[in-house]
């Protein structure tokens, strides 16, 4: 039988549910009960003394919520875009609900627009990169810059057109003086990303540079160690290659990229033969 909440921890915890949801958050994860928790024990506990609610939390604590909270209080909230077949609807849905984010400081660092995303709302693959520079400021729309023109070429020697695939960053606003995104404008930003991919379902994703694959893999690795292997996204093969920009610096790193373009190509069944990255 579920056990019922107590009434003031329900109500905090819809709240801070209701603000998680604001910022674009929707999935949230089910952690193990702790075997030394008593049931009786967790569901007395305030949102004072219970450190779930709090931004730290010690390490031997964190299992307690799991204990006093019913999939249906946590785990019921549906995203807007939830049965929504259409993915061109459900992209639409995404973006009114990003509206003219202001959730991190980014809006009011010069940014212009955000830059959602492009492509096939049903693309098989699917390019991750890391932020908007200043020409996809100016666009509104991802990779138009020197960048954008190589990884054009790159799905052009995959055999595919850039209207095929669908293009995003990790981050929708450009980043003064193009520096690297800070952790929590990732995180602030990268949910709603991870809506999209949910909606696209690509077959595989292929992520850009050391940005966008620790942020999607939240693995703190070197390229060295990402590239050459296939990834478990959330059911979604990944693969990670050289972002564009640096091929732009390193030229003589194409053909690496190129192994890498290969293994995806593989995995989508893509024709291989007689190709190469200019
Ligand atoms: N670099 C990126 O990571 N993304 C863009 O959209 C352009 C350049």
């Amino acid at each position: 039988m579920p056990r019922t909440l107590d009434p003031n921890l329900k109500r905090a915890l819809a709240e801070r549910l209701r603000y998680y949801n604001d910022l674009g958050i929707y999935d949230f994860y089910r952690r193990e009960r702790a075997a030394s928790v008593s049931a009786d024990t967790a569901a007395t506990l305030t949102p004072e003394t219970q450190p779930e609610l709090r931004e730290e939390m010690p390490a031997s604590s964190k299992a307690i919520v799991a204990v006093s909270i019913t999939e249906e209080d946590l785990f019921a909230v549906p995203k807007p875009e939830s049965g929504v077949t259409d993915p061109v609807k459900a992209l639409r849905i995404i973006r009114d609900d990003l509206g003219d984010c202001t959730r991190c400081r980014l809006h009011k660092q010069g940014r212009k627009q955000i830059v959602f995303g492009v492509g096939n709302p049903k693309a098989e693959l699917m390019f991750i990169g890391e932020a908007p520079g200043a020409d996809e400021d100016q666009q509104g729309e991802p990779f138009v810059g020197r960048a954008g023109q190589l990884l054009n070429n790159m799905i052009k020697a995959m055999g595919l057109r850039r209207e095929d695939v669908y293009i995003a960053n990790i981050i929708k606003c450009r980043p003064p003086g193009n520096r690297t995104p800070e952790r929590d404008e990732c995180d602030t930003c990268s949910p709603f990303l991870m809506r999209q991919i949910a909606v696209i379902r690509p077959k595989a994703i292929v992520a850009l540079g050391a940005v966008a694959a620790k942020t999607l893999l939240a693995i703190n690795a070197p390229m060295s160690e990402f590239r050459g292997h296939w990834y478990d996204f959330r059911g979604t093969k990944l693969a990670v290659t050289y972002h564009p920009a640096f091929l732009l610096r390193d030229p003589r790193q194409k053909k690496e990229t190129w192994k890498d373009l290969q293994m995806v190509m593989k995995e989508l069944g893509l024709p291989i033969a007689g190709k190469s990255v200019e």
